[in-house]
């Protein structure tokens, strides 16, 4: 029955059908099943809810065809196989990974149970007994949207995966200090979803033959979420640290724009990293960071993305880009103050695919409430799929 269903929602192709869909949705409704929101007044935020709100207006918004289309610009696929031990193991750490199956309640208990020490007294990551589910079909999701966009099966142009857990404040060992001046926790965060999606383009691809093609392949990473994306900084520099020049180029450039405040305690905006990084750092080459002042808008940020990032962007010559996209940075979302509107996050995905049409986007932050009539959750990543969904012109780049 599994297996058929699965066949019957097989992303479509232009053999089969002869319509390919602009942009994939990849979701798995265990992202349902974790309830670290449970745990604490601080972690109630990143609920189920956010998932299944955002879902049903893509879903009302682009409803299933009847009849088959003559072109289809959006497909909801939510069957992904839930990622493996291998694909977790490449980008955290074999101590990090034990720790991790061996505090997760077994699905039967109701027991929430408190993940990651929190900073200031601040308790955010719990899990419970239905997170490792919800873990695996996360990552596994952002693995299915990579082979959907550049694999061997490639079934479409961009992808948007609608998961939680969100992942990017998960380092190597979990916690990622980057000497935050903050007592860290892990932000609601268990596993690194984007970069087991960057790690599986590399060395599992899409089948023997597209392994060999995959294994030089560059990646960009554009993090847009208002929290600075410490954890992918912390594996991006772990890997670096410890790549082999002999195997080539390190493939990876990370870019993360993001609210940035240094203050005593309750004047530091979590996770407290993410300044310039300057020509002398080792990872200088690899890591971009965008910090913004709080209350910076939609000009500064696309006005620093452009300043300090778009250029070396383009000249790394990207052959698929992720997106990190957390709704957080949103002038509707209570969490942050950039004040980013609906418009910045469609201009920056069309932005990122004059570079490299072939984009896999992956939701990290972005809550529910706030003061208008939908949250910026909602309108935020709406614009962002018309973004990832209408055609643009690959150029150089430039502006
Ligand atoms: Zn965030």
């Amino acid at each position: 029955m599994a297996s058929k269903r699965a066949r019957e929602e097989k992303l479509d192709d232009e053999e089969e059908r002869g319509v390919t869909p602009s942009v994939v949705v990849v979701t798995h409704m265990d992202c349902l099943l974790h309830r670290g929101n449970e745990g604490s007044r601080d972690s109630s935020g990143e609920t189920p809810a956010r998932i299944t709100t955002l879902l049903s207006k893509i879903a009302t918004t682009h409803p299933p065809p009847i009849l088959p289309p003559r072109k289809r610009h959006l497909q909801i696929f939510s069957t992904p196989t839930h990622a493996n031990l291998t694909d977790l193991l490449r980008v955290h750490s074999g101590a990090y990974i034990t720790r991790l199956l061996d505090e997760i309640p077994h699905p039967s208990q109701r027991r929430l149970r408190h993940f990651s020490p929190g900073h200031s007294g601040v308790k955010t990551s719990f899990v419970s007994g239905g997170s490792l589910d919800a873990i695996l079909a996360a990552a596994g999701a952002v693995v299915c949207a990579v082979d959907a966009v550049v694999g061997e099966k490639r079934g479409a142009e961009t992808a948007f995966c609608v998961v939680r857990p969100p992942g990017h404040h998960c380092g190597w060992e979990g916690v990622e200090s980057l000497g935050s001046p903050l007592d860290l926790a892990q932000g609601f965060c268990f596993v690194n979803n984007v970069m087991v999606g960057r790690w599986f383009l590399l060395f599992d691809a899409v089948g023997a033959a597209y392994a060999s093609a995959a294994h030089g392949m560059r990646s960009v990473i554009f993090d847009y979420d208002v929290h600075h994306g410490n954890g992918t900084e912390g594996i991006v520099r772990h890997l670096l640290a410890v790549h082999d020049p002999t195997d080539g180029p390190f493939p990876f450039l990370f870019v993360s724009a993001h609210q940035y405040e240094i203050g005593d305690d309750d004047g530091t905006f979590y996770p407290g990293t993410g300044d310039i990084i300057p020509p002398s750092d080792p990872a200088y080459a690899h890591v971009i960071n965008i910090p913004l002042p709080p209350g910076s808008g939609s000009n500064a940020f696309r006005t620093e993305t452009e300043r300090l990032a778009m250029a070396r962007i383009a000249s790394f010559r990207p052959d698929v880009i992720f997106i990190s996209a957390g709704f957080d940075s949103h002038d509707e979302d209570e969490v942050g103050d950039l004040h980013l509107v609906d418009e910045d996050y469609d201009w920056i995905a069309r932005r990122l695919r004059r570079v490299q049409r072939r984009v896999v986007s992956v939701l990290e932050g972005g809550y529910l409430g706030g003061k208008g009539e939908e949250p910026g959750l909602v309108t935020g990543a709406m614009a962002h799929l018309r973004g990832l969904m209408e055609p643009v012109e690959v150029g150089d780049g430039s502006t």
